[in-house]
């Protein structure tokens, strides 16, 4: 994904773009008092959540088309049937990228509780970036990074979530998609000079979203995507895609950590606005909100690691991966 610095006129463009049912003004009351979150929630492992992170990081860089990548797939179609899902899909096709040539993608959707009318869908990409833009040795840039953080933290906590819910099922249903070719868009690192526009960026959605995936079936209520949600020490701001599309989800998440007395990594005020694969989710009519780490106080946007080889595992935080799962997993165990 890439941090974009828009003039708020976009962002309300986009809105508009983005025919959202779950749109409305409204902030998370923190201080709000709240149902104490179910016990199931507790289930969540971060040592399992880690060592997921871990297996995939084993598996050497995901790029689009790669055998690790393939390898990746396999392996989370096989976790998701291991924890009882009802469906598990593997969605293939291909998309051109920006430099014209043409990726394999295949993303793996799966459906837990299918036959519950009230959906959450969870979103993650398990491709990782081809090249590390932002290294700051120019001799590295070229080469793949490991994705421990970008991409693996997501898939880990959203496969640990699969775990929790598949041994204690909650009364709504639960749809995961994870998706390929997120990570392979322009950036100026690569070849400077061309501008090819935002939709280089989150092809594996871009494809799910082109083939109508509720075209039957029950559209989930809203979705979350977890993307960037193991760094250490790591905090989530309102992402503003998110805040302008999905503003009644943010708050949702957003007050369930307070909730459970994370409110210093959830820190309800306004982050970067990020091209990620909510925004193709939120135009495919699912209110959807992106939890990632975009104000990080060394860099000012992502964290210190993103986009180079310090992406690894050595540098991923099993409380932010607790965190951030055990909110998800609380808010799920809430849903009727
Ligand atoms: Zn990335």
């Amino acid at each position: 994904m890439k941090l974009k610095r828009i003039a708020a006129t976009t962002i309300a463009a986009m809105a508009l773009m983005a025919c959202s049912a779950g749109s409305g003004a409204g902030t998370a009351r923190a201080d709000a008092p709240q149902e104490r979150a179910a016990a199931p929630a507790d289930s969540f492992s971060a040592d399992t959540a880690y060592a997921l992170v871990v297996a995939q990081t084993d598996m050497g860089p995901r790029t689009p088309g790669s055998e690790a990548g393939a390898r990746c797939a396999g392996w989370i179609a096989s976790r998701l049937r291991a924890a009882g899902a009802d469906t598990v899909e593997m969605q293939r096709g291909s998309m051109r990228r920006w430099d014209g040539q043409v990726l394999p993608v295949c993303n793996v959707l799966a459906s837990f509780n299918s036959g519950a009318p009230r959906r959450v869908l969870l979103v993650a990409h398990y491709d990782t970036r081809p090249w590390a833009d932002m290294e700051a040795d120019p001799a590295r840039r070229m080469q793949p990074i490991p994705g421990a953080n970008d991409g693996a933290s997501g898939v880990a906590v959203i496969l640990e979530i699969a775990r929790c819910i598949g041994r204690t099922a909650p009364r709504a249903g639960v749809d995961v998609l994870l998706v390929d070719a997120e990570d392979s868009g322009y950036s100026e690192e690569i070849e400077p000079g061309l501008n090819p526009g935002n939709d280089t960026w989150c092809l594996g959605t871009q494809m799910w979203a082109e083939r109508d995936p509720y075209a039957t079936g029950v559209k989930p209520a809203y979705a979350i995507l977890l993307d960037m949600v193991g760094g250490a020490g790591a905090q989530f701001h309102r992402e503003q895609f998110s805040d302008v599309a999905a503003a009644r989800v943010v708050d949702k998440i957003w007050a369930e950590a307070a909730a459970l007395g994370y409110g210093s990594t959830f820190v309800n005020s306004r982050g970067g606005a990020v091209v990620d694969d909510h925004i193709y989710v939120n135009r495919a009519g699912i209110p959807a909100a992106d939890i990632i780490e975009n104000m990080n106080p060394a860099t000012g946007t992502f964290p210190p690691t993103w986009h180079t080889h310090d992406d690894n595992a050595a540098n991923i935080d099993r409380t932010t991966l607790e965190r951030v799962g055990k909110t998800v997993l609380s808010l799920i165990y809430k849903e009727k």
